[in-house]
């Protein structure tokens, strides 16, 4: 199955159109023709589904018979992650964490990161096709932020768990106490992980702390394993 990527601005009452990459795609690529049946998501958890109406290398018309609105079980996951200084491991972060259902991606500088600076046009695509290889219907957001303080105020109604290697064992996320939050931070630190001034003031304006299991993990295993704890929950 193919998914279609089409932003709201791209829908006009019962109209979709794709454009760019997405029109390339299916005129080119998947070779569609008038009347085939196209599934596009807007990335804000609308799902349709219509015959193509009108097709060029540059523009697919959709007409739209069957909408949907996708939404997740669960609390709105954010995921927080120091930027890591290796392109190629920071984009797979980003890739699984859409793929497992990130909402809004929030990389951040911090005290121990060496590269201060990401390809964002990168990364955004990197989620698009994320998004539309797993089948979701929501595209997150991306920001960046100079300190994981100013991802914590960003997010200060979210319920904020910090995955640090110093944390009690005891402290995984399954003995977690619920506590039915609409939204959930989960930080991981760069490579260099977090300083303690960092982990002690994000402590203090309320993270808790997490454990990923006695060992070290690498920056982007530390992110994965701790989006994979709360998929589907
Ligand atoms: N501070 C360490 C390693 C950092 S690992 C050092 O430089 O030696 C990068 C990030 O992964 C950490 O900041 C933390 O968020 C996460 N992480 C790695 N292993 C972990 C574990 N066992 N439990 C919880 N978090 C972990």
């Amino acid at each position: 199955m193919n998914i279609f990527y089409a932003p709201p601005s791209h829908i006009n009452g019962n109209i979709a159109e794709l454009e760019g990459q997405e029109a390339r795609h299916a005129s080119r690529v998947l070779r569609a023709r008038e009347g085939d049946y196209l599934t596009i998501v807007d990335g804000r958890g609308g799902r349709y589904k219509g015959p193509i109406q009108r097709i060029s290398r540059k523009s697919v018309q959709i007409r739209l018979e069957k909408r949907e609105q996708v939404s997740d079980p669960g609390p709105e996951l954010i995921l927080g992650m120091g930027i890591i200084k290796k392109r190629d491991r920071l984009e797979f972060a980003v890739e699984k964490a859409v793929e497992l259902g990130a909402r809004h991606l929030a990389l951040f500088r911090s005290e121990h990161t060496v590269k201060k600076n990401v390809r964002s046009d990168r990364l955004e695509a990197i989620m698009l096709s994320a998004m539309k290889q797993s089948l979701r219907s929501w595209l997150p957001s991306l920001m960046v932020f100079n300190s994981v303080e100013e991802v914590m105020r960003h997010y200060q109604d979210a319920r904020c768990l910090m995955a640090h290697e110093k944390a009690d064992r005891e402290a995984g996320v399954d003995n977690l106490a619920a506590a039915g939050e609409k939204r959930l931070l989960l930080l991981t630190g760069p490579e260099g992980g977090f300083s303690p001034e960092e982990v002690e003031r994000a402590v203090e304006s309320g993270a808790e702390l997490v454990s990923l299991g006695e060992y070290r993990l690498r920056a982007e295993t530390a992110a994965v394993t701790l989006m994979s704890q709360f998929i589907d929950r």
